[in-house]
């Protein structure tokens, strides 16, 4: 059977416009009343990477939102929301990107995913024990809201990698340490979302974001949106209306690996006709984790040095020391030198996880190559 990805053109994020739109998008993608036969308690999961002004594109944008979560509550649904920033609470985040305030004028709570519960994946094909957010297990009903985005590490990220969040705080940093290749980081992520298993999905794709994401790329208007009962459908659709192809993003590629048979069918507007001009998308590299365990750790070093980006602090540093905190193998460092207390990577420890640079809120983290000899 086909998977359907539903697409509608929607240019404002004015709520009226919004909640029309994403109607007429829930209808074309199957209707949410068929949920109710898993229950009524629906879990809504936005991203709230982090504390931003809606504009700035980095999380799902509360006209979003609001407009998912009204539709969910005429429907007769009972509706709340959560996510677990890596840095910051997910009370203050909700605030900074207009989410809490459109949640009060709803009655919808936010929840806090720092209260786990641990949960086996019996199907894990990388890792099968996960401590997720209890409210997952508290609700009939997960839906997945992203925001389409670049992503340094991972190349995209939208509804399959927004289900990373479900991990409390800064324990997602230690996934990165123990899957340093992006293959089994990728799948420890299917193997995440197959436990989640969030029936609907949602894509808030009106104005995205395109080069450094997933916090530190440019807004750009997509000028859509778009809604799946299988999030790796619209995933697939949405990273090829960007300019990716599907198979080149990993957790796509994992995830497609383990389906039997996998068909899409868009309806509503045609993708082809919403493929922006342009969409600066992130350069694909070549993973040479697994040579780490093959070659001399000074010649691996070298290679690495050359052929993978990393991370590079700049005079913008306000030392809020967010990067420090996050960095699991503890590659970043205080230093005192006659100019002052100042930050510094070694290289050598540092396994490109990129999650420094997505937590500066300072644009004072710059990815790039450094070629040390
Ligand atoms: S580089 Fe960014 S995150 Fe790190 S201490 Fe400086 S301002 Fe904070
Ligand atoms: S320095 Fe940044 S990219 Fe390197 S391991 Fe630490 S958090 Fe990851």
């Amino acid at each position: 059977m086909k998977s359907v990805v539903a697409l509608s053109r929607l240019d404002t994020y004015n709520l009226k416009d919004v909640k029309e739109a994403l109607n007429k998008t829930f209808t074309l993608a199957g209707g949410i009343d068929s949920l109710k036969t898993k229950g009524r308690r629906v879990l809504l999961k936005p991203n709230m990477l982090m504390g931003a002004h809606p504009d700035e594109a980095v999380t799902t944008h509360p006209a979003v939102f609001e407009a998912a979560a009204s539709l969910f509550l005429d429907h007769g649904f009972i509706v709340s929301a959560g996510d677990s920033p890596a840095v910051e609470s997910v009370y203050s985040v909700a605030e900074k990107c207009g989410i809490a305030q459109a949640a009060r004028r709803l009655g919808v709570q936010i929840v806090d995913f720092k209260d786990t519960v641990s949960a086996e994946a019996p199907n894990g094909k990388v890792t099968r024990k996960f401590n997720i957010a209890k409210a997952v297990l508290d609700n009939d009903i997960i839906v997945s809201m992203a925001k389409l985005k670049t992503h340094q590490q991972m190349y995209y990220t939208g509804v399959i990698k927004n289900i990373f969040g479900v991990i409390s705080g800064l324990e997602k940093s230690k996934f990165h340490f123990r899957f340093v290749e992006r293959k089994y980081f990728a799948g420890m992520i299917v193997d995440l979302h197959d436990l989640v298993a969030p029936s609907f999905a949602i894509m808030d794709a009106v104005v995205s974001m395109e080069g450094d994401g997933p916090r530190n790329g440019s807004p750009v208007s997509t000028n859509f949106i778009g809604a799946s009962f299988d999030p790796l459908a619209l995933d697939c659709v949405c990273s090829e209306i960007i300019g990716y192809k599907s198979n080149d993003i990993p957790i796509l590629y994992e995830a497609k690996k383990r389906r039997e048979s996998f068909e899409v069918e868009v309806s509503g507007d045609e993708a082809v006709s919403l493929k922006p001009s342009s969409f600066k998308l992130v350069e694909k590299v070549t993973d040479i984790a697994f040579l780490r365990k093959i070659l001399n750790r000074r010649i691996y070093n070298l290679i690495r040095n050359v052929f993978i980006p990393a991370p590079s602090i700049g005079e913008k540093c306000v030392l809020c020391m967010k990067c420090f905190s996050i960095c699991s193998p503890q590659a970043i460092s205080v230093k005192q030198s006659k100019e002052g207390r100042h930050l510094k990577i070694d290289l050598s420890k540092c396994i490109r996880c990129y999650c420094c640079h997505e937590v500066c809120a300072f644009e004072a983290m710059n990815i790039k190559r450094h070629f040390k000899f």
